[in-house]
């Protein structure tokens, strides 16, 4: 079992988000009438509502809502209320009381906040909590994809530092989140070795455990102090959600081989699985201890992946469209451990 108490972080480009972040500080040197209004609430009185405007008359994203509405979804055991639609790029919440509403074009309305401050501190809030979904400016691509170095364009050099937790008063809450995902990546690989992947309906207990991996790197970046700890907690988010986008497509293709009860494909899809777990397990082994003594090869995953797709365009049944859609997802992932195995070698 992978034990992960630090972290190798990459150097990253300095026009990335990673390492700009989002000047945070400065929030509370708005001027009043640039970038944040405040008109009293309607519904309550006393109350203000706050509209803070960061997309800067440009029609570029500042969100990406597909991140943001997964982020949102995994804490929302936090919200009093939560509604995020990824297709319109919005989503609102409830949370200690104050209703905040996010837009994709990055402008947000506070309500029932006490005050001008009182509405800067919840944006201040939600802003690091949905860090990892903001977009890069230098790729345009959202933070946690920078993270993982799947936009290969703002790791600028092969030069790392380590990030020890117990440097951080909040650091427990980062242990906790890599061993929820460590745990349950091990029991879900020892179940694809023992082919009881399927059987053991597996799925959603390591779907909660995911979920809350994701969830403590959220609580981390909440509270931590300066960007070194965002993108600590981006890169917990990332591992996390590069493993919940597997989950969901080995539960296409479970449904669907399992449907046509094809035992060929089921015995490669099964290899798959393993590959799968194994690869993570992998890719975090390298970013917690730059450890390679193993044999594992992350590329083999993808000549199975290679031999799944060819067997279903020989069956050439359009029951398996789904899975061919979902393979494309894959290899982005696994191309993502390939990645750090030759940027750490
Ligand atoms: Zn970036
Ligand atoms: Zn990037």
């Amino acid at each position: 079992m992978i034990d992960v108490s630090e972290l190798n972080l990459p150097r990253f480009s300095d026009s990335c988000i990673l390492s700009e972040g989002l000047k945070i500080g400065e929030l509370d040197d708005m001027s009043e009438d640039e970038v944040i209004e405040v008109s009293p609430c309607t519904s309550e009185r006393g109350n203000i509502m706050a509209e803070i405007d960061f997309s800067g008359g440009k029609d570029k994203l500042f969100l990406d809502s597909e991140v943001f509405c997964f982020l949102l979804e995994s804490y929302k055991r936090h919200f009093a209320k939560s509604k995020c639609e990824h297709g319109i790029g919005f989503g609102r919440v409830l949370w200690k009381g104050r209703k905040i509403h996010v837009y994709e074009n990055g402008k947000f309305k506070i309500h029932q906040a006490h005050d001008r401050e009182d509405a800067i501190r919840s944006l201040n809030s939600m802003i690091r909590l949905i860090f990892s979904g903001l977009m890069c400016r230098n790729c345009g691509r959202p933070a946690v994809d920078c993270a993982l170095g799947k936009c290969s364009s703002c790791i600028s050099e092969t030069s790392y530092e380590v990030a020890r937790f117990q440097d951080y008063f909040n650091g427990p809450i980062l242990k906790d989140g890599f061993d929820s995902l460590t745990h349950v990546l091990h029991s879900a690989l020892e179940l694809a070795e023992e082919g009881e992947w399927e059987e053991a309906k597996f799925s959603l207990r390591m779907e909660r455990s995911v979920r809350d991996a994701i969830e403590q790197g959220m609580n981390f970046s909440l509270e931590t102090e300066g960007q070194k700890g965002l993108k600590i907690g981006t890169m917990l988010i990332g591992l996390g959600r590069e493993s919940f986008r597997l989950l969901k497509c080995l539960d296409v293709m479970n449904t669907v081989l399992h449907g046509e009860g094809n035992e060929k494909l089921l015995e490669t899809l099964n290899n798959l699985t393993k590959s799968f777990w194994g690869s993570e397990i992998y890719l975090i082994n390298i970013l917690a201890n730059g450890d390679l003594e193993n044999d594992f090869k992350p590329s083999e995953t993808l000549k199975v992946l290679d031999r799944l797709k060819k067997s279903i365009r020989d069956e050439n049944m359009s029951e398996y469209d789904d899975i061919v859609i979902n393979t494309s997802e894959i290899e982005d992932i696994i191309k993502t451990v390939c990645f750090w195995n030759n940027e750490v070698n």
